[in-house]
């Protein structure tokens, strides 16, 4: 199963702006920020790891495509394009329809401003497209509705045994979609795909599902998901330093990666001064203690055991206990050799250990000025700042 992605984000949010107390004009709502960032990359990074997305196509405010196309650029996303959007939501979907460079045979179509979207949602949606052209995720209605007559005086109260709240993703064949559009009257004004492609005749089918999906409507929307994600994690930071005296003939492990020198770390392990800071400033921030409560240098067991191994062992325990790294900071002070490349070398194997994108990782690299024993070459110090989310729910 393979799909194109087309996330409807051309609205112009007068509904958003009109609710805002105070007036802050963006170019788009889809850029107000939500924990830390805005509100459409949360929406595009859901579908990141998505295996079913072969290419995305963003139609966006013709007048926010410069903002649209930096975020895309900032973020380094593969296959993602930004489209000027029309002046309905069928119209800026059928411009990013036209976009589409793929062969894949399914279209998934999402709202920009829907950024809690879950894995688990998506993939019943896709199992559920093994049996039908179109299926779309729904939720059952819990409230009470009235239908009026005029604007205020209660006709009746409809029955809610079969009413449905219609979400995205909505998932369909390509080629019917193409075809709504030529063949339903006023498909430009359908409010959503299931409906354009019901009105030409094609069945569409509901995946009922219990995750939180809103669509950010107005402000009030914000607050509420900014403080659901806010609630949902802590943030942690720990410490950790560490000293190695250097001896002749001995490697030289920093990070994991091997500097050739004449010199290295004596200690009863490889010596990874770097990686022993870096398990040290997580047990500090999860709180378990330090690395000789866990890696006793009196335990035979651990001689000249690999620091890697080590710091996978304090990460599983540190994942066991819902916690992720999220950011590292690191100072080296070491006389000889000069680091030079080798900081991007273990700032990229630190990245891949800890897994975080690259700039998520800091290596610094100090001489003591021929002060002290890292002044002369005796000993090499690491020191390193973590931090770590934790997930409440
Ligand atoms: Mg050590």
């Amino acid at each position: 199963m393979r799909a194109s992605l087309i996330i409807a984000a051309g609205g112009s949010g007068s509904r958003f702006e009109n609710s805002l107390q105070v007036k802050q004009k963006f170019l788009s709502k889809l850029f107000y920020p939500l924990a830390g960032r805005p509100l459409i990359e949360h929406t595009i990074e859901a579908f990141q790891p998505v295996p079913q997305i072969k290419e995305t196509v963003i139609a966006a405010p013709a007048s926010a495509l410069k903002l649209f196309k930096e975020m895309v650029r900032r973020n380094k996303w593969k296959n993602v394009s930004i489209t000027p959007g029309g002046s309905t939501r069928a119209e800026s979907v059928w411009k990013a329809l036209q976009k589409i460079k793929s062969s894949s045979p399914f279209v998934l179509v999402h709202d920009g401003a829907r950024p809690m979207i879950t894995q688990e949602a998506l993939q019943k949606l896709f199992k559920a497209s093994r049996k039908h052209d179109l299926v779309l995720l729904a939720k059952k209605v819990t409230a009470t509705i009235k239908e009026a007559e005029g604007k205020d005086l209660v006709q009746r109260t409809v029955s809610r045994d079969f009413l449905y709240e219609a979400e995205t993703p909505q998932l369909m064949s390509r080629k019917l979609l193409e075809k709504a559009y030529k063949t339903v009257p006023h498909a430009f004004q359908a409010t959503d795909e299931s409906s354009l492609l019901e009105a030409a005749g094609v069945k569409s089918y509901m995946v009922t599902h219990s995750d939180w999906n809103p669509k950010i409507t107005n402000y009030q929307d914000l607050k509420l998901v900014s403080a659901y994600l806010n609630a949902s994690s802590l943030t942690r930071t720990g410490f950790g330093r560490d000293t190695h005296r250097l001896v002749a003939g001995r490697p030289l492990w920093l990070g994991g990666v091997l500097v050739p020198h004449d010199r290295g770390p004596l200690g009863h392990s490889d010596g990874d001064a770097l990686l022993h800071a870096i398990i040290d400033a997580i047990l500090g921030a999860t709180g378990a203690g330090d690395i000789g409560d866990w890696f006793s240098d009196q335990d035979e067991h651990f001689k000249d055991i690999s620091s890697s191994m080590m710091l996978a062992k304090i990460l599983h325990d540190a994942k066991q206990k819902k916690y992720q790294v999220a950011h590292l900071d690191t100072v080296i002070t070491l006389e000889r050799p000069r680091l030079g490349d080798f900081k991007q070398k273990i700032k990229a194997h630190l990245a891949q250990l800890l897994e975080l994108p690259f700039d998520a990782v800091s290596i610094k690299a100090k001489t003591a000025e021929g002060m002290g024993p890292e002044g002369a070459g005796l000993a090499i110090t690491c020191e390193a700042l973590v931090t770590l989310k934790k997930d409440l729910l």
